[in-house]
C-alpha cells in the first residue's frame, strides 16, 4: 500500500508539499537499482567520482537561497542558520571529493621474507543511509559524500518530518551527472517496516544511522542477523564545564553557541552546564541575560533568533522535562515557558543531580546549570552518564584541559570552543552514543573494507 504523505510548517502547521510514501516494496525497488548500480559505480575512476561530488557541491551551493528557505520551511531554523547549514553540508562534498583519490592500501614483506602482503581498499557496496530531522541537509551529505566517494551505491532514507531538501539534494545530484541507480532515496511515514525490509535483504552491506540511541539500539539488533557493517551517530548528553579560571565572557558565548545552535535540537548540544563554584552565579546571571534577548519567531523572519520546535511532541517534552526541574528545586532565570510553536531560551539554577533533564536529551535551548566543588568532582559529574559524544570546557589552564580533556569519556572535546563540527575532523562518539566517525580522513573508512592479496614470491 502506498500513497502521500503530509510535510508540515513547524512554524505554521501547514502542508509544505506532499511526498511518496513508500512501502518495503518500494525500498526493495531502490535497493535492486543500487545493487545494479554498484559495479559500474565502484569501477568508475575516483577522479571521476570526485568530479560528481564537486559537481553536486558547486549545485547546492548555486542553489542555496532555495535549499536554505526549504530547509527553515521543512525544519524550522532561521534562515541564517540553514544557510549555514547548506554551506556545512557542501564541505563534505567537497572534502569527500579530495578524499576519494586518496585512497590506498600497502604493500609489505611477510616476516619470513617468503611472500608480499598486498593491501588493497575496497567500497563494501550498497548502503542503506538513514537521516534525522534536525540537519535535513548536512547528515546526508555526511553519509552520501564519503559513500559515493569511496564507490558505494546506496538507499538513502531521510527523516519522515524532513524530506524535502533530500529530494532536491538527489536532483542537484542527478544535474551534477551521478549516474542513475547510484542515489536512491526513499521518503516514508512508517520506517519501521521499510527498514526492516532493506536490513533483512542481503544484498545490502553496510547500514549508517544517525538518530536516537533508541532506534539506533534496535536497527543494531536488526542488522545483527546479516552481520551487516555499522555506522551509528546517536544520542548526546553533552556536559559544558566552566572552571573557575575560565575567560568568562568567552565561556557565555560558547554557551550560547553550544545550546541555542539548532534551537538546542543537535546531538552536540550542550546538555548540562557544570560551573566551578567561586563563579557559578556570576555565570550564570550573564548567561541567563544572553538567553532572556534571544527573539523567537518563524525561521524566515529576519528577525527571529530561535524558531519553533519541530512538533508539538518535541514542545510537549522540553516543557516536561523543564516542569520537572522546578518540581526538584530548580530555579528559571530566563524563559521557561512555551509560547504556541515557540519554547524560549531557557536557564535554569541549581538543577540537582535527580532531575530528568540531567539523564535525558533535552533536545531543546534549556540550559541547566549545576555547580561543582573541585576537579574530580566536575570529571565525576560529566562522566555520570550512558552517553559519550561530546564535551566542552572552559579553562586558561593549559595543563587541566589535557588532563580533563582526556578523561572526559566522549569521542569529542571542545576546548575553549562552543561548536566541534567540521567536515575535515572525525565526529563521533563512545559508549551509547555510537560507533564509527563521520567526516574527517576516518569518515571514508567507514565505507571500505581491507583486501589482503597474499603474493608468493616463487
Ligand atoms: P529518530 O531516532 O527518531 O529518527 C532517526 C531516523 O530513524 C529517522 O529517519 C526515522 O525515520 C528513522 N526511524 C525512526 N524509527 C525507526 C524504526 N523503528 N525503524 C527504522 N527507522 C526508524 O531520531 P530523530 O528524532 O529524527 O533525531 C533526533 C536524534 O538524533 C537525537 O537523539 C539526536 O541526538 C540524534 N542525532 C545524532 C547525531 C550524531 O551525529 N550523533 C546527529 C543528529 C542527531
Amino acid at each position: 500500500m502506498t500513497g502521500r504523505f503530509p510535510v508540515l510548517d513547524p512554524a505554521t502547521g501547514e502542508v509544505i508539499e506532499e511526498v511518496h510514501d513508500a512501502g518495503p516494496e518500494d525500498a526493495v525497488a531502490a535497493l535492486d537499482a543500487a545493487v545494479a548500480a554498484q559495479a559500474a559505480w565502484a569501477g568508475t575512476p575516483p577522479r571521476e567520482r570526485a568530479e560528481v561530488l564537486r559537481a553536486a557541491r558547486a549545485g547546492l551551493l548555486s542553489r542555496i537561497e532555495e535549499f536554505a528557505l526549504l530547509i527553515t520551511r521543512e525544519m524550522g531554523k532561521p534562515l541564517a542558520e540553514s544557510r549555514a547549514e547548506v554551506h556545512y553540508a557542501a564541505d563534505f562534498l567537497l572534502w569527500f571529493a579530495e578524499e576519494a583519490v586518496r585512497v590506498s592500501g600497502e604493500y609489505r614483506a611477510s616476516p619470513g621474507g617468503d611472500f608480499r602482503i598486498v593491501t588493497t581498499r575496497q567500497p563494501v557496496g550498497p548502503c542503506l543511509l538513514i537521516s534525522p530531522w534536525n540537519f535535513p541537509l548536512a547528515m546526508i551529505t555526511r553519509k552520501v559524500g564519503p559513500a559515493l566517494a569511496a564507490g558505494c551505491t546506496a538507499v538513502l532514507k531521510p527523516a519522515e518530518d524532513t524530506p524535502l531538501s533530500c529530494l532536491l539534494l538527489a536532483r542537484v545530484f542527478a544535474d551534477a551527472g551521478l549516474p542513475p541507480g547510484v542515489l536512491n532515496v526513499v521518503t516514508t511515514s512508517r520506517p519501521a517496516p521499510v527498514v526492516e525490509r532493506l536490513l533483512a535483504d542481503g544484498r545490502l552491506r553496510k547500514l549508517s544511522f544517525t538518530g536516537s540511541t533508541q532506534v539506533g539500539r534496535l536497527l543494531l539488533a536488526q542488522a545483527a542477523d546479516g552481520v551487516l557493517r555499522t555506522s551509528m551517530e546517536l544520542g548526546g548528553n553533552a556536559p559544558f564545564l566552566v572552571f573557575a579560571d575560565a575567560d568568562l565572557e568567552a565561556a557565555v558565548d560558547g554557551a550560547v553557541l553550544a545550546k541555542l545552535r539548532n534551537g538546542g535540537q543537535s546531538c552536540v548540544a550542550a546538555n548540562r552546564f557544570l560551573v566551578e563554584a567561586p563563579v557559578a552565579d556570576e555565570f550564570a546571571a550573564r548567561l541567563a541575560e544572553r538567553m532572556e534577548s534571544v527573539r523567537l519567531g518563524p525561521g524566515d523572519d529576519p528577525g527571529s533568533q530561535l524558531g519553533p520546535l519541530i512538533n508539538r511532541r518535541q514542545l510537549d517534552r522540553v516543557a516536561a522535562l523543564v516542569d520537572d526541574a522546578v518540581a526538584h528545586g530548580a530555579r528559571v532565570l530566563a524563559g521557561g515557558k512555551a509560547t504556541g510553536p515557540y519554547y524560549p531560551a531557557t536557564v535554569l539554577a541549581d538543577v540537582p543531580e535527580a532531575a530528568r533533564l540531567h539523564r535525558e536529551e533535552i533536545f531543546g535551548p534549556v540550559a541547566p546549570i549545576s555547580v561543582f566543588e573541585d576537579e574530580p568532582t566536575a570529571l565525576a559529574m560529566a562522566n555520570d552518564t550512558p552517553y559519550g559524544l561530546v564535551a566542552y570546557l572552559y579553562t586558561r589552564d593549559l595543563a587541566r584541559a589535557v588532563r580533563v580533556g582526556e578523561r572526559l569519556e566522549t569521542g569529542m572535546v571542545g576546548i575553549n570552543r562552543g561548536l566541534v563540527s567540521n567536515a575535515a575532523a572525525p565526529f563521533g562518539g563512545v559508549k551509547q552514543s555510537g560507533l564509527g566517525r563521520e567526516g574527517g580522513f576516518e569518515g571514508i573508512e567507514e565505507y571500505l573494507s581491507t583486501k589482503y592479496l597474499a603474493v608468493d614470491l616463487h
